[in-house]
């Protein structure tokens, strides 16, 4: 298409530069080009790290948090003193022992000999310390304890 440059001097389309004026196209006629839009792979890294974190958010609210608990949970049971341990005595039954020392304590060893069974139960703390107990036939037979709190 032949343009007019704002000189007033109509040129032919081939015509880089103008007739009238000398000026060059690009700077009378070519219109500014639009500003650049976001590339395409950068929306793309957009959306992907957008995914990322929202990956990452959902881990941290589905295990993060009831992790933090269950260790908490964790730690209060597994909490064996010296006092729970002074308050358990021979020929406690194995409920009264679980009771007193507020949760389970993990069978280590079962046998049974001549009619007499055998079961040693420990307590354990997160850091070592622990309790264990021998029952026989169901009745605290002995009990020991290493570097309870
Ligand atoms: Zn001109």
């Amino acid at each position: 298409m032949p343009w007019t440059c704002p000189c007033g001097a109509s040129n032919p389309d081939v015509n880089r530069f103008c007739g009238g004026c000398g000026k060059q196209i690009a700077e009378t006629l070519i219109p500014t080009p639009p500003p650049a839009r976001f590339p395409r792979w950068g929306i793309a890294f957009l959306i992907l790290l957008g995914a990322v974190i929202c990956v990452l958010l959902s881990l941290r609210v589905a295990s993060g948090p009831s992790t933090s608990n269950n260790e908490q949970q964790a730690d209060e049971r597994a909490n064996v003193t010296k006092a729970k341990y002074n308050s358990v005595q021979a020929g406690m039954s194995y409920d009264q022992v679980r009771e007193l020392m507020g949760q389970p304590g993990e069978e280590i060893s079962r046998s049974e000999i001549g009619g007499y069974v055998s079961v040693m139960y420990i307590w354990k703390n997160s850091d070592g310390s622990n309790m264990n107990a021998l029952f026989q036939n169901g009745k605290l037979l002995n009990k020991a304890q290493f570097g309870l709190p």
